[in-house]
């Protein structure tokens, strides 16, 4: 039996505290074996007046422990206000973000039923250094930037993602025929990495007709990867077309700290009415426990999920024609344990 781990949690807003009681429930019912430490973030702190969206002894708690398991939080607009997010991914230094996407075909609808792509985005530079200026008043202006050891750390985190889950191919997008230094430079250092990697096929591909392609024939692509920007918009896009925002999760990595958390944001829409669908912080929380080495709970987990999807339970966004029972959150929750 593994000893107690200890890890960080962050229940979020809107949708967030229903979907983070759920995730626990199953994690405590396949003996994960874990002790939790809730921080609060985001809106209630928001509102205290504390810009970061943090105060600052949870940072010491969530270093200790390493992992965060987190919950989406509401971002708010304007007002000076920076998103915690990228907060979170820049001081915790979480460089690779890792969005797995695949079907669940016949099980949940999608119009490509072999899709199975993982999108690795770089997480801590391009435009999301929150680097803008007002020039004049007509002309705003916003910094891109590009590291050397920044794109390196990516790619190559995306090559040996590969080649220790038996992926065959990576691509990666750019557009580097206009923006010729910052994604000239992403675009150099994958192809002199990819060099190192002969066993795994490599391509690039300029961003607008990669994602064109990507869109309209996901089966084709394996792995991809790029800049921060075009990572967060591909993978919500990879992310509906494999069946529905609602099922993805995603790992953020650092030297020292992971974060786990849904692709998708709080919902404030569908909040408060036992409706969403926790599927994403499951696959997240999932995920977490492969990246602590509990291998045999996560396949519990993640086999009891797929046997919920595939008895036709399921949640109202991802419920059709196939479907057999439109459930609750707590419903769906309740399902997945019963399959442990
Ligand atoms: P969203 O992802 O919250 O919602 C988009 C649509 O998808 C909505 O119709 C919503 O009801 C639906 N949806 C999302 N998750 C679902 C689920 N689990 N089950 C069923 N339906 C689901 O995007 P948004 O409305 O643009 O953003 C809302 C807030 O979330 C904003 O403040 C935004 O900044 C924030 N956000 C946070 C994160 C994060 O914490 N990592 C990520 C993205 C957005």
């Amino acid at each position: 039996m593994s000893t107690t781990k200890t890890i960080t949690v962050a229940h979020g807003d809107g949708i967030g505290p229903e979907i983070m009681e759920a995730t626990l429930k199953i994690l405590d019912a396949a003996n994960a074996n874990l002790d939790y430490e809730s921080i609060e973030i985001g809106e209630k702190v928001y509102r205290k007046g504390i810009k970061s969206g943090i105060e600052d002894q949870n940072w010491d708690i969530i270093s200790k422990n390493n992992v965060l398991l987190k919950a989406p939080i509401t971002t708010p607009q304007g007002g000076g206000v920076k998103s915690l997010n990228v907060t979170l991914r820049k001081t915790l230094g979480l460089f690779a973000n890792v969005r797995p996407c695949r079907a669940y075909h016949p099980f949940v609808k999608t119009k490509h039923p072999d899709m199975d792509v993982v999108v690795i985005r770089e997480n801590e530079e391009d435009t999301y250094g929150g680097i803008e200026h007002r020039q004049t008043y007509e002309v705003y202006q916003c910094l891109k930037l590009i590291t050397l050891p920044g794109t390196e750390r990516i790619v190559r985190y995306a090559f040996e993602y590969a080649k220790s889950n038996g992926r065959r191919k990576i691509t990666c997008f750019t557009k580097d025929n206009i923006m010729k230094l910052t994604d000239g430079l992403f675009h150099d250092v994958f192809k002199t990495v990819a060099q190192e990697y002969p066993d795994i096929e490599s391509e690039n591909l300029i961003i607008d007709i990669g994602t064109a392609r990507l869109a309209d024939t996901p089966e084709k692509f394996d792995v991809v990867v790029m800049p921060n920007l075009y990572g967060d918009i591909v993978s919500d896009i990879t992310a509906q077309i494999s069946g529905s925002v609602g099922m993805v999760g995603s790992a953020n990595i650092g030297t020292k700290t992971a974060m786990f958390e849904a692709i998708h944001g709080s919902a404030p829409d569908i909040a408060g009415q036992n409706i969403a669908n926790p599927s994403a912080l499951i696959q997240a929380a999932v995920m977490m426990l492969r990246h602590i080495g509990r291998f045999s709970q996560a396949d519990n987990i993640h086999n009891a999920w797929l046997r919920t999807l595939e008895d036709g339970v399921h949640t109202p966004d991802i419920y059709s024609a196939e479907s057999k029972k439109k459930v609750t959150t707590q419903e769906f929750t309740q399902a997945v344990i019963d399959r442990l």
